[in-house]
């Protein structure tokens, strides 16, 4: 009876202790690591429209611009959706949340792998599959996105075989972006650049799944939007910088939305190509590097290659 009776009292104290280290320590982590901010999805700039522009060098735009994407061309054949009027708010701007999403769970036989040769090379190989499951590409009739988007391309096996430098430089002039990879994310998938072959904002525009992707028209499955499912399945970001998400074709990285101390980064905080130099983790070490990164407003990844391509 007087055992049970302390034993009682022993774990009232026990349980008291505890509470006590825990709600202690949690509130220091709150001071150290305040909740990361929560980006606003209803209102987009449509990339196309100024400020957010959609340059093209041969159509007359010789220099890339701040918050905008400098492209080469455009394919002559271009094909795509083009209309956005059900998530087009009164002001002009977009809402990610009302945009339907391709549905499906289709899981894929992804190769992929980065290695340093130790020559000061990072070789990327794969076949283009992602790690994660897609959307049923093509889109499905009767579904809500086949009615905005047609997409009629399955995802195939594409190689890469790329050769970058493992500490790029950056280059006496930007250059344009051309379409098709311009780089590849960590999943073993494409990154695309923010247009369409339109030339129209593709993530505001085009019919992606829940990781923010689609195909097209050569059967590559590839990147528009930072989506949350795509950043939380690379990394889920607690505090501080975001990962590393990929690596652009000219070597340099691209993380997600998330700068230093733990910033919710927008275009209008990065430079002309969408990057910024600071210290980050590169390669298992903190080194002063011109990196890109991924953020909710277009151009969403690059503007302009600021290495060499
Ligand atoms: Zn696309
Ligand atoms: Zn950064």
């Amino acid at each position: 009876m007087v055992l049970e009776k302390n034993a009682k009292v022993i774990s009232a104290f026990l349980l008291i202790y505890l509470f006590t280290i825990s709600s202690c320590s949690k509130s220091e982590e709150d001071d150290k690591n305040p909740t990361p901010e929560t980006p606003d999805l209803t209102h987009l700039p449509f990339g196309g429209n100024a400020p957010t522009n959609i340059l093209i060098r041969n159509q007359g735009n010789p220099n890339p611009d701040f918050l905008s994407l400098w492209l080469c061309g455009l394919p002559s054949n271009g094909a795509g959706a083009d209309d956005a009027d059900d998530w087009t708010n009164a002001d002009g701007t977009w809402d990610y949340t009302r945009k339907p999403q391709v549905e499906g769970n289709v899981t894929w036989n992804h190769e992929f792998e980065i290695n340093l040769d130790g020559n000061g090379n990072r070789i990327i190989t794969g076949n283009n599959l992602p790690d994660h499951p897609t959307g049923i590409f093509p889109i499905q009739m009767g579904t809500t996105a086949w009615n905005y988007d047609k997409n009629p391309n399955i995802i195939s096996e594409q190689v890469i075989n790329l050769t970058l430098p493992a500490i790029p430089e950056v280059a006496a002039q930007p250059s344009c972006v051309g379409f098709g990879p311009a780089g590849f994310s960590v999943t073993g998938a494409a990154i695309y650049h923010g247009a369409s072959t339109l030339g129209t904002d593709a993530a505001a525009h085009e019919m992606l799944d829940r990781f923010g992707g689609h195909t097209d028209g050569t059967e590559r499955y590839h990147y528009h939007f930072p989506a949350q499912d795509l950043q939380d399945h690379i990394h889920p970001h607690e505090h501080g910088h975001s990962a590393l998400m990929g690596y652009m074709i000219d070597g340099f990285g691209i993380y997600g939305p998330y700068g230093e101390n733990g910033k919710l980064l927008k275009s209008a905080d990065l430079d002309e190509c969408h990057g910024h130099t600071h210290p980050v983790l590169w390669d298992g070490q903190m080194i002063n590097l011109y990196h890109y990164h991924w953020t909710y407003d277009f151009p969403y990844n690059i503007g302009c290659y600021k290495g060499t391509p």
